[in-house]
C-alpha cells in the first residue's frame, strides 16, 4: 500500500489526506495545532463549483450541505464607472455540472477507491444549478473534515505535536506540504517563493445588514480595493474589505458605531450596516507562487504553493483543485498506471497552467479596478458593457471564476 505524510491540517491538508485515503493510500496527517485550535479560525469561504465537485466525489457534499449558504446571484459593481453587472445561475450554462471535474482530474479519479467518504454520491453537488456559489464557515467545515479523518482506518492523526522535520532522506515516498504560506516544508526543500505584496491589506468582519438579499453576494470594485459582501444566512454577512493597509489599521481601531459609520460610506445605498457581529481583523495580501511546485518526495498544495488576492474568493478553491489533481495522480499510482517516483513531476506540470492563469487573472482585476486612473475608465466601461451585452461572455467569466480559467477551452 502506498504511504504519504501530509504536513498541515488546515482545510487543504485535511482534504488532501481524505482524498489520498479514498484512493487507497495510508496517510499520516500532522499539525502543531490541536483539534480545538484548528477549529477556531473566524473566516468564511466562498466555495466555487470546482470545490463542490471535489466534496461530492469525496462523499462529503450531503454532510456539508446543511452548513452551506448558497447564493443565486452575484452583483459586480465598479464604483469608479458606476457600471454594474449581474451574474445569475442562468450564466452557469446548462449541463456544465455533469462534465465538471477539477483541473487535471477526470470525473472518476479513483476507480476501486476505498476509504473515508469513498465515492461521490452522484446525487450530491452534481447537477446543482441552484447556486452561483456557496458560503461556508471555517468551524463547521473543519469539524466535518476532522470527524471524517478520525473515522478513517487509513489516516493517522498527529495533532498538537511538533511536526516531523520535512528534511531530505525522508522514508515516506510522498510528503504533501499543506503547511500554509510560511511553509517549513517548502523552505526545507529549498523551493523558491516568488512573492509580491500588494499596497493593500484586507479586513474581514461579520455584520448584520439591512436591505440586503440573503441569497445575493456582491463584489464591489472600489478605487481603494475590492470589497466582497458574502451572505451567511438571514441578515448576517461576511465582509472582505480591501484597502490600503494604513486605512484598515485605523478601521480596526474604531469603536463599533464609528466602524459602522465608515462602513455605510463604503457600501452601496441599499445595503445598510446595522450591527457588528465580530471583531474586524486586517490581513496582509500578496500574490505568490512556489517554484517548482514539487521537489523530491515533496508536493506543495494550498497556500504553501500559492497565494492570491482575495478578490473573487479564489484562494481555498485553487488549493482544493491542487488536491483534486493530486488525488487523480495518486489513484493512477494505486492502479499501477503511474510509477510512484513520477507522481511529483506529473503534479508539477499539470498544476501550473491553472495556478498561473488564476493568479494573473486576480492580479489583473486588482490592477485594473483598484485605482483612480481616469485613462483606464473607458476600458473599464467597455469591459462591463461587453459583459452586460453578451450572455456568452458572462458565462465564460463565471466559468473562469468557478472552475478555473483553464477549463474554458473545454466549454
Ligand atoms: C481575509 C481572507 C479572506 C479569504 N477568503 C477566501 C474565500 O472567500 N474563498 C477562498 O477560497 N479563499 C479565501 N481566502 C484564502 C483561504 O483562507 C486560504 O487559501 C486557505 O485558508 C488556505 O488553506 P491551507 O489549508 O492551504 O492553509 P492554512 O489554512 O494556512 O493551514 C496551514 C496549516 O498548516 C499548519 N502548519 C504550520 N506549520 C506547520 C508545520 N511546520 N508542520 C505541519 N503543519 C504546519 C498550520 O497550523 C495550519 O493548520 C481568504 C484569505 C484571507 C486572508
Amino acid at each position: 500500500m502506498s504511504q504519504a505524510r501530509v504536513h498541515g491540517a488546515g482545510p487543504t491538508g485535511c482534504l488532501a489526506a481524505l482524498a489520498l485515503a479514498q484512493v487507497g493510500w495510508e496517510v499520516q496527517l500532522c499539525d502543531p495545532l490541536d483539534a480545538n485550535q484548528l477549529l477556531r479560525r473566524q473566516r468564511a469561504y466562498a466555495l466555487t463549483h470546482s470545490s463542490a465537485a471535489l466534496l461530492d466525489r469525496l462523499g462529503l457534499w450531503q454532510a456539508i450541505k446543511p452548513q452551506l449558504v448558497p447564493f443565486s446571484s452575484l452583483e459586480l459593481w465598479d464604483q469608479g464607472t458606476g457600471r454594474q453587472s449581474h451574474f445569475s445561475v442562468a450564466d452557469l450554462g446548462r449541463g456544465r455540472r455533469r462534465r465538471l471535474g477539477p483541473l487535471g482530474a477526470p470525473a472518476d479519479p479513483g476507480a476501486g477507491a476505498k476509504g473515508p467518504g469513498s465515492g461521490g454520491s452522484g446525487a450530491g453537488s452534481g447537477g446543482d444549478q441552484s447556486a452561483v456559489g456557496w458560503i461556508l464557515q471555517h468551524g463547521p467545515l473543519m469539524e466535518l473534515l476532522l470527524q471524517q479523518l478520525q473515522a478513517s482506518p487509513l489516516v493517522t492523526l498527529q495533532l498538537g505535536q511538533p511536526a516531523p522535520s520535512p528534511g531530505a532522506g525522508d522514508p515516506v515516498p510522498l510528503v504533501v506540504g499543506a503547511d500554509g504560506s510560511q511553509s517549513a516544508s517548502r523552505q526545507a526543500a529549498g523551493i523558491a517563493w516568488l512573492e509580491r505584496t500588494y499596497g493593500q491589506a484586507c479586513l474581514t468582519v461579520q455584520v448584520r445588514l439591512g436591505g440586503a438579499r440573503a441569497d445575493q453576494a456582491w463584489e464591489l470594485l472600489r478605487p481603494e480595493g475590492p470589497f466582497a459582501v458574502l451572505p451567511l444566512g438571514g441578515d448576517a454577512f461576511q465582509l472582505v474589505w480591501s484597502a490600503p493597509a494604513r486605512r484598515l489599521r485605523q478601521l480596526e481601531s474604531l469603536d463599533a458605531a464609528a466602524f459602522l459609520d465608515q462602513l455605510a460610506g463604503a457600501l452601496p445605498d441599499q445595503l445598510q450596516p446595522e450591527a457588528l457581529l465580530d471583531q474586524p481583523r486586517a490581513y496582509p495580501v500578496a500574490v505568490a507562487l512556489a517554484w517548482p511546485l514539487a521537489r523530491g518526495p515533496l508536493v506543495l498544495v494550498g497556500d504553501s504553493a500559492h497565494r492570491c488576492h482575495p478578490v473573487g474568493g479564489q484562494g481555498l478553491n485553487l488549493g482544493w483543485r491542487d488536491v483534486a489533481c493530486l488525488q487523480h495522480l495518486a489513484a493512477r499510482v494505486s492502479a499501477g498506471r503511474l510509477a510512484p517516483e513520477r507522481l511529483a513531476a506529473a503534479y508539477r506540470w499539470r498544476r501550473w497552467p491553472d495556478l498561473l492563469a488564476t493568479l494573473l487573472a486576480t492580479d489583473l482585476l486588482v490592477r485594473l479596478f483598484s485605482n483612480r486612473q481616469r485613462l483606464l475608465l473607458p476600458l473599464r466601461r467597455l469591459a462591463l458593457d461587453l459583459l452586460n451585452g453578451s450572455p456568452l461572455l458572462r458565462r465564460l467569466s463565471l466559468a473562469a471564476m468557478t472552475d478555473g480559467p483553464c477549463r474554458l477551452w473545454r466549454r
